[in-house]
């Protein structure tokens, strides 16, 4: 296949991420998962928190000693855990012997569908750098030969990792249902495809797919600086989407359809000069017709000054777009995904300057709009996320 390869430590490999915060469990904890959700509590607090004694996890995850030690001696006979040494501090009692998480023994695959033109991939640390990466062109294919495509350039990354893989992460647009099933992404000419069970299947190692705004949103909340308190990630790219973390979980809506704000309406023909333009999904004047980077690269190409005038007067529509979203959620932060020369600037502020005007002063006072911390590797990081998520409960 042709793939490229970045060499060199600079551009290839990048360094930790800082791990923010923990996502709250999803899936109520069953009595007959209950093994599997102490053990998910034991691998979390080592992630997030680092080397502990025994005694410190017992304290944190609330379970006896005696069930912690017996985790803990299952999860060192998996490699997962080793044994650190003694704890060196000079606190009264017996010294304690610290464990810690072997993230440096395994590594994640993560693959970003997000370009319509290549495919991007790495090979990622647990956590969250980048270790080697690869992409392929897409050459305008869609439907079987995309995920042809696909299946190839995840083999490739499973040759390149030095270490065990423990899954596969795959952030893709589109609708997909939690158990990785394209129901809907019409860039990639994909209806109903079963791409993580397809994959898992080929590959031989656990996949996850989810859609890749709300895979940005996980790695915001994971290794961002969000603040936890509601935040809504808006993904500006070819097209526009946005996901939406609250009470530390992921919004995913009653059709796994949360955050596709990119096709409401906001140019609707009634206000003089606002012509609305045709939109991929059929309809015209929608919030992606405007907003999204090639829309907003045409209409820049000219004067400075009508370039800053046209994205003041976009950064008003998206304000007026997630205005009611803001309120209706009580959301703490608006965070901006994409290239900052056309996002961080006038279209920032004016959106910001909107979303006060139209909400209360209760929820628009402290609101921070900005853009999101992380680099053009957020994507990969949270793809990365998945899979922690989906085969350790290591979120
Ligand atoms: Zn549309």
């Amino acid at each position: 296949m042709t793939s490229t390869t970045s060499t060199g430590p600079a551009a290839a490999t990048g360094t930790a991420r800082r791990v923010g915060r923990m996502l709250r469990p999803t899936a109520k904890a069953l009595p007959e998962h209950g093994r599997a959700h102490n053990r998910s509590m034991v691998l979390a607090h080592l992630f997030h928190v680092g080397p502990s004694s025994r005694a410190d996890l017992a304290r944190s995850t609330g379970l006896t000693r005696v069930t912690v030690s017996g985790l803990v001696s299952e999860l060192i006979g998996e490699g997962l855990v080793e044994e650190l040494g003694i704890r060196a501090e000079g606190k009264v009692g017996k010294p304690a012997t610290l464990v810690g998480m072997r993230t440096e023994a395994y590594q994640v695959v993560a693959v970003d569908l997000t370009d319509d033109l290549r495919l991007h991939g790495a090979v990622m640390s647990l956590d969250g750098a980048v270790v080697a990466r690869r992409s392929v062109p897409l050459d305008g294919q869609t439907g079987e030969p995309a995920v042809e495509l696909l299946d190839a350039l995840c083999r490739d990354l499973l040759d390149a990792a030095q270490r065990p893989v423990i899954g596969v992460g795959i952030a893709s647009p589109g609708v997909i249902d939690p158990a990785g099933v394209v129901v809907q992404a019409p860039n990639r000419g994909w209806y109903g495809l079963p791409l993580a069970e397809r994959l898992t299947a080929s590959l031989g190692v656990p996949v996850h797919v989810a859609n890749d705004a709300n895979t940005r949103a996980l790695a915001e909340f994971t290794y961002g600086d969000a603040s936890g308190k509601g935040t809504i990630v808006v993904t500006v790219g070819q097209g526009v989407g946005a996901g939406i973390v609250v009470d530390g979980a992921l919004v995913l809506g009653r059709h796994h359809a949360a955050g596709e704000i990119g096709h409401v309406t906001v140019v609707d023909g009634t206000v003089p000069g606002q012509v609305p333009a045709p939109c991929a999904c059929g309809r015209a004047g929608c919030l992606e017709t405007v907003l999204s980077v090639p829309a907003l690269r045409l209409a820049v190409a000219g004067d400075p000054q009508e370039s800053d005038a046209h994205l003041a007067s976009v950064g008003r529509l998206l304000g007026i777009a997630l205005a009611p979203v803001v309120s209706a959620l009580d959301l703490a932060d608006v965070l901006l995904s994409g290239p900052p020369e056309l996002l961080d600037g006038p279209l920032r502020e004016s959106a910001l300057a909107t979303l006060r005007a139209r909400t209360m002063p209760v929820i628009g006072d402290g609101l921070a709009l900005r853009m999101g911390s992380l680099d053009e590797d957020g994507t990969l990081a949270g793809a990365t996320v998945l899979v922690l998520s989906g085969q350790l409960g290591v979120t």
